[in-house]
């Protein structure tokens, strides 16, 4: 299967693999053809990145007063081989009629003022650059994607998935990509491919609860709730907490995440498990923030931030757990009340 299937030329997308290929076993033909449709277009898509992976500079447009600048464009349901599309929303641009443009404009603007506000962060690479996002891409393509250089977002089929713009989480996990790009660039396979899908997860939800001033004690912890289209039963793509986000659902059976080590995937799909193995450390994370406390993009979401930008390109659980552990010691004290909490949560997933 090709989907996200090499590691060093990844294409970075929302939609694990393992969804599309239980669609693609589908009794329904209809659901068969979008599930084979949305794998084609991750093969086509992964081409472009296999070139920008290795150039990141090179793909970033600046903006010139270093402040944001976004350009949303419309691929008119092209593949992903024309993007990005024709233009059809710059910064300085009122509201257009098209939902999916201004979706992606304004989530793509809330998440650069996520990393500005909290971290001081000019964008994606930390130097003012572009967020270019296509829209319509493919004809009712079930995915979003980072492929290096812009975002892409699908218009889903209507039925399992709909307008993959519709969740400012999944914008905000797409640029998180971009983010961890420029940081750490975590290869995307095996433990170090699920911690690149775990800060994309991470940051992707504490952008959405940051913007609606949701404490960890009263926020949802689900990510791509609004994307789950009509006919299909899950309650999100992924859920941090205990629960399943989808089980036994008609197109996608049930949410195979592991929350716990002695759960995790050993196997080769999905690059390893990239997609999967992100629960245990994702749950270790809700953990951690319910047992602090007050907002999660406070304490929890500054030690992952510096967190990120310690680690090294072939980084694993072991190495986020010491260096998380070190960043909390250091900023709240060795056996404070974060410290402790942060170590029983990575206990209660087995790290
Ligand atoms: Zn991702």
């Amino acid at each position: 299967m090709p989907t996200c299937s090499c590691p060093r030329h990844s294409l970075l997308c929302i939609i694990p693999p393992y969804m599309l290929e239980t669609m693609a076993g589908s009794s329904d033909p209809e659901v068969r053809d979008w599930a084979v449709r949305a794998i084609e277009a991750s093969a086509d898509a992964r081409a472009t990145r296999r070139t920008l992976r290795a150039m990141p500079a090179m793909a970033a447009a600046m903006s010139p007063g270093g402040e944001r600048q976004r350009l949303v464009y419309d691929a008119r349901h092209q593949g992903m081989s024309s993007l990005p599309g024709r233009l059809a929303r710059t910064e300085s641009d009122p509201k257009v009629s098209d939902a999916a443009v201004n979706e992606a404009f304004d989530h793509s603007g809330t998440t650069y003022d996520f990393y500005s506000t909290l971290f001081g962060r000019n964008s994606l690479d930390g130097n003012g650059m572009r967020l270019i996002s296509s829209v319509h891409v493919g004809a009712s393509l079930n995915n979003a994607f980072w492929n290096g250089q812009q975002m892409a977002y699908g218009d889903g089929d209507g039925r399992v998935f709909v307008r993959f713009t519709a969740s400012l989480d999944v914008v905000g996990h797409e640029l998180t990509h971009g983010v961890v790009a420029h940081e750490c660039n975590l290869v995307y396979e095996a433990e170090s491919g699920a911690l690149n899908e775990h800060f994309a997860d991470v940051f992707g939800l504490l952008v959405r609860q940051w913007k609606s001033r949701q404490t960890a004690a009263r926020a949802s912890w689900l990510i791509g709730r609004e994307i789950i289209g009509p006919q299909c039963t899950a309650r999100a793509l992924r859920d941090f907490g205990p629960g399943l986000a989808y089980e036994n659902d008609p197109f996608l059976g049930s949410d195979p995440q592991p929350k716990h080590m002695r759960h995790k995937y050993t196997g080769t799909d999905d690059n390893g498990g990239v997609h999967l193995n992100s629960g245990i450390v994702n749950h270790a994370f809700y953990r951690f923030a319910r047992s602090v406390g007050g907002p999660a993009w406070k304490i929890p979401g500054a030690i992952w931030y510096e967190a990120m930008r310690k680690l090294s390109s072939n980084s694993g659980f072991a190495d986020l757990v010491a260096t998380t552990e070190m960043i909390a010691a250091a900023r709240h004290g060795q056996d404070g009340t974060v410290h402790r909490a942060l170590r029983q949560a990575w206990r209660d997933v087995g790290l």
